[in-house]
């Protein structure tokens, strides 16, 4: 197949979030599985050039806004270990600054900017002659190619079997904007935006809902998050939207590169291992402690140590941790180590405890790839007791590495995490329901039983690490998504 991604955000040249991770591998591994794909994304002025090796091309596209012509230089790039060519649309007015988003209020002109990009998408195609079978929108930055598509380019001979997938990364983003302007930069005239109309949400334009109502086909990055969103208020409003394209609705699980996260090659780690050498992750444990300053005698006394790595926000349940980990290092025999960043009260509040507790808490805030590698080759027990998590990474990383992972049943969480029994052998970690104090002294309590019973221990961490959360396994369902829109035409 010959697909187009088109993302504002795509690793490793600009990322603010996982959605990035996925523009990323997916089309890597459709090179891998034989297919054909090329990335477009904007040019953003804090894009490392040389870094990343971006080319200007020998290539200029016009690209129709309102009444007007605009004109951007392309350049290009490819994606790292695959040959997959990456597009960078260059605009000195809307997309050479600093930020991708400009958040947290966004930039003023995001519904130019993204009205733009998706619309030299197809220009861009159109200029090296792809013919597309398959357009895929993430979120609502790229959701006017949905539109675009069956308005403008029906017709065009490079896309007349073109079918659109719109994907959603997350739910809270919607792309809302003020319909005269942008439908007329749009060429999408008034009489398309009236009440309950595909671009209309309340009055306002709604990109995503565009996206949603035009696309052949709609994904969300999980199962259960595809039903949180048409069943509850984590469809922030769409999801009788949603309820209506139910029957074109899935939910397809992120995955991991194991080329990156795996235990056995990665050498961020103290010591690598695999489900055959789980004792050395002992080792890893072991050196951590010791680096961070635990006192030789106290290593040795068998205690787990719980981790986290995440944004310290209220969507993570930080707000409940916060309440709870003093209690829970008091009444259970348990070591706590957190890398984060986000929100300043709660990083002044880690802080704080770390000056209190430590070694109990062993706490760093601020971003630390390597480190967040050796965590999780670290800890025995890795907690996410996220208020919501449309799909979630650290969980599956956490099960590669042996990690047993604590996690709240929502969205992704609910999808790679099945409750540990230690009569049948089965699952993979323990998971709570109601995000309170309680709830996590009771789902901790229940852990810690299955982990000083060492032979089950063993059997959960031998059941986590031989899960497949693999990338290749998800780019190969979203290959069957797009064959479902194929056959649907
Ligand atoms: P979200 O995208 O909502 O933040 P995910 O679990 O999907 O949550 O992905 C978060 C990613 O960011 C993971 O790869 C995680 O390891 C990484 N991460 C988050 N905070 C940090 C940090 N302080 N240092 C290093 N990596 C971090």
């Amino acid at each position: 197949m010959n697909i187009v991604l088109a993302s504002a955000e795509v690793f490793p040249f600009a990322k603010a979030g996982g959605l990035a991770d996925v523009s990323g591998y997916l089309p890597k591994e459709w090179e891998a599985l034989g297919h054909r794909s090329l990335i477009v994304m904007p040019k953003y002025g804090d894009i490392d050039v040389e870094k990343f090796k971006l080319k200007p091309m020998n290539l200029t596209i016009a690209v129709p806004m309102g009444s007007w012509t605009e004109f951007a230089q392309i350049w290009s790039a490819t994606l790292p270990d695959s040959t997959v060519p990456v597009y960078f649309i260059e605009s000195a007015d809307y997309f050479d600054r600093q930020g991708i988003y400009g958040n947290p209020d966004g930039f003023a002109d995001n519904n130019r900017r993204f009205v733009f990009l998706s619309r030299a998408v197809f220009e861009l195609a159109a200029a090296l002659n792809f013919k597309p079978d398959v357009i895929l929108a993430n979120d609502y930055h790229t959701a006017f190619t949905m539109p675009f598509l069956k308005i403008h380019y029906r017709d065009h001979h490079l896309f007349r079997d073109t079918v659109g997938v719109q994907s959603i990364h997350n739910m809270a983003f919607h792309g809302v904007f003020e319909p005269q302007e942008t439908l007329y930069l749009a060429q999408i005239g008034m009489d398309q935006f009236y009440s309950m109309s595909w671009f209309e949400f309340h009055g306002a334009l709604n990109t995503l809902k565009a996206g949603i109502m035009f696309a052949d086909k709609i994904t969300t990055v999980s199962p259960t998050y595809a039903l949180e969103i048409r069943y509850s208020d984590q469809g922030h409003g769409l999801q009788n939207v949603l309820l209506e394209r139910a029957g074109d609705l899935i939910g397809i699980l992120n995955g991991v590169d194991y080329k990156v996260w795996d235990p056995e090659t990665d050498d961020s780690i103290y010591v690598n291992y695999t489900t055959d050498t789980v004792e050395k992750k002992w080792e890893n444990k072991y050196e951590f402690l010791r680096r961070s300053n635990v006192h030789e005698s106290e290593i040795y006394a068998d205690m787990p140590l719980i981790g986290m790595v995440s944004r310290l926000t209220d969507q993570k349940g930080f707000d409940v941790v916060r309440d709870a980990i003093e209690y829970l290092l008091h009444i259970y025999p348990i070591r706590f180590t957190l890398l984060g960043s986000g929100g300043r009260e709660y990083e002044n509040y880690f802080r704080d405890l770390n000056l209190r507790m430590h070694p109990r808490t062993l706490i760093r805030i601020g971003y630390d790839e390597q480190l967040s590698h050796r965590i999780e080759a670290a800890a025995d027990i890795f907690l996410m007791p996220s208020r919501f998590e449309p799909c979630g990474l650290n969980q599956m990383y956490s099960l590669k590495y042996g990690a047993i992972p604590i996690v709240r049943r929502t969205g992704g969480l609910a999808d790679t995490v099945f409750e540990f029994n230690a009569e049948s052998g089965t699952g993979n970690g323990f998971l709570f329901d109601d995000l309170n104090v309680q709830s996590l002294v009771d789902v901790i309590g229940r852990a810690l039983n299955v982990y000083y019973n060492k032979a089950a221990w063993k059997k959960a961490m031998r059941n986590a690490m031989t899960a497949d959360n693999s990338a290749r396994k998800s780019a190969r369902a979203y290959l069957e998504v797009f064959e479902w829109a194929r056959r649907g035409r």
